[in-house]
């Protein structure tokens, strides 16, 4: 579904990627691990469309993301993917259900409407009643969950995510991961997520190493911590 080609991306005089090749098929659930500063985020930023490649390529269904203007790859995140980060980047104005109405009503959704979609995944994510809250009055684990399903409830073809439980202790990563893969399985969501943590890594279908901005092909006896 969404396939990076020999991408090469340098950020001034730091080489961040230098001919990363991944493949991702539809409904996979992928893990991008590696050391820190590998590029694991510049390659996953470079498959969402948020950053260009200097050279190379992104296919996304097929057809070429990294040659279209700015308007046209937001258009294409806002239609297709779905985004998680380390910490759930909630809008603090709003309240936990407005944050995950947020990507519908972007879409042109109707406020009810969008509102409703909302609610029914705090029920699903053990977030009953904390729909009207906002985000300075929730844990880290239940920020994560709002975050989860804001980046899921407009069905995104791809999820997105970076480190999603980077900032929760073990259980409560744990419990999070589990909700994401759930759901995206529930909802035949592909997902791509970069993570250090070995046991994130073991719910996805496969996982990649990034070193020195390349992937390898190496696969490992047991998932590196
Ligand atoms: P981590 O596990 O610490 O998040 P990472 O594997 O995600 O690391 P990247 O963020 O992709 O690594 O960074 C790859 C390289 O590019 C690093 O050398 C980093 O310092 C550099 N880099 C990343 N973003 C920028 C930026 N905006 N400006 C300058 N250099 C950057
Ligand atoms: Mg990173």
């Amino acid at each position: 579904i969404i396939e990076a080609r020999e991408v090469v991306l340098s950020f001034g005089q730091t080489p961040a990627l230098r001919g990363a090749n991944v493949a991702v098929d539809a409904g996979e659930i992928i893990a991008i691990m590696g050391p820190s500063g590998s590029g694991k985020s510049t390659l996953l930023h470079c498959l969402a469309g948020i950053l260009v490649p200097d050279s190379g390529e992104i296919h996304f269904d097929g057809s070429r993301v990294d040659t279209r203007t700015e308007t046209e790859r937001s258009t294409l995140r806002r239609d297709h993917f779905g985004f998680v980060f380390q910490f759930g980047q909630l809008v603090p104005e709003l309240t936990a259900e407005e944050n995950v109405a947020l990507p519908l009503l972007l879409a042109g959704t109707r406020r009810n409407d969008a509102l409703r979609e909302a609610r029914l995944w705090f029920e699903r994510l053990g977030l009953d009643g904390l729909e009207r809250r906002r985000s300075g009055e929730l844990s880290g684990g239940q920020a994560q969950r709002v975050a989860l399903a804001r980046g899921l409830v407009a069905r995104p073809k791809i999820l997105f995510a970076d480190e999603p439980t980077g900032s929760l202790d073990t259980l409560t990563g744990e419990q999070v991961m589990e909700l994401l893969v759930a759901a995206a399985r529930e909802q035949g969501t592909t997902v791509v997520i970069v993570t250090h943590e070995a046991r994130v890594a073991a719910s996805a279908d496969r996982h990649i190493m990034v070193r020195d901005g390349k992937v390898t092909s190496l696969v490992p006896d047991r998932v590196p911590s």
